[in-house]
């Protein structure tokens, strides 16, 4: 699918319209120093620190430079790309406060990962083979947040490692925005049976944990990954084709939904509105 995702972006350049080549570097821009790969930018935690002007002259943010032409600083992504639409819901997240222990007291993600390691809060703990905290750049500027775990996840602790992982690191190549510089988490840590949606009552046992994530990585844009991280984000029964399409705001917090990845392999259709919200959410990263 990551693959089929490749070809409709190839055929988008030629059609005219978005022309995307995954995984090209862009040149040199002229008077500017050499840019070095954003893995390499920040030694101490090996994550790009994407709050860098390094990292956001490479990877498309506004810079100012003196010699460079507009076509030189345009990202490709960004051709076609629609404008940022108007804001939607805002919402005020609770205090992350679960089970009378006070996540908010918890200084770090790595923390945060290990209490949900450690912790029953729903019955979908006890038939966990891994609990899947969540990964990435603890500086993140883009946060993703997904439904809850599948099966691959749950066999290695990871967040989005099985086939949508690999379609959405994809999507995120193609955006200029490599995977080791977001946080990526889910709505509920552990695996719901057969890939069920997470039932209300153990979304609101397990969400407590993604407020304090978000506290502690306090991204610049916030992308939920389907109508029920949608949702529950935003406390609201809703269709997602009303979440879509607006900016809503999260604790302050620009936050898009889009589709999930796993339903873009469901339904090829849903790849071109995919693809403008992720550029809608790259576009408010620059802002
Ligand atoms: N789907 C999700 O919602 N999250 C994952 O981590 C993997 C698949």
């Amino acid at each position: 699918m990551a693959d089929e995702w490749r070809r409709y972006l190839a055929q988008q350049a030629e059609l005219g319209g978005t022309e995307v080549v995954l995984g090209a570097r862009r040149a040199p821009v002229a008077g500017q120093p050499a840019v070095p790969s954003p893995e390499g930018s920040n030694p101490a935690t090996s994550m790009p620190d994407d709050h860098s002007d390094q990292y956001r002259a490479a990877h498309g943010a506004p810079t100012a430079s003196p010699t460079a032409s507009v076509t030189d600083q345009e990202p490709r992504w960004k051709r076609g790309a629609p404008p940022i639409p108007g804001s939607g819901l805002v919402v005020l997240s609770p205090a992350p406060v679960l089970l009378g222990n006070d996540l908010g007291a918890l200084p770090t993600l790595d923390a945060v990962a290990e209490r949900i390691r450690t912790t029953y809060c729903c019955d979908l703990c006890p038939n966990r083979t891994n609990a899947v905290p969540g990964e990435g750049n603890p500086r993140a500027r883009l946060f993703l947040v997904g439904e809850g775990p599948g099966a691959t996840e749950d066999a290695t602790g990871r967040p989005f490692v099985g086939q949508a992982g690999q379609l959405l690191d994809t999507i995120l190549e193609a955006i200029d925005v490599p995977r080791s510089s977001v946080y990526i988490t889910n709505i509920v840590k552990c695996r719901p049976p057969q890939n069920r949606k997470p039932l209300p009552d153990e979304i609101a046992a397990c969400i407590p944990y993604l407020h304090r994530q978000l506290e502690l990585v306090a991204p610049k844009v916030i992308l939920a990954m389907g109508g029920t991280a949608g949702e529950a984000m935003l406390g609201v029964r809703k269709s997602l084709g009303d979440l879509r399409g607006k900016v809503h705001t999260f604790n302050g917090i620009p936050l898009v939904v889009t589709y999930h990845p796993a339903a873009l392999l469901r339904n090829p259709n849903w790849k071109k509105p995919t693809w403008d919200d992720v550029r809608i959410a790259r576009q408010l990263l620059d802002r």
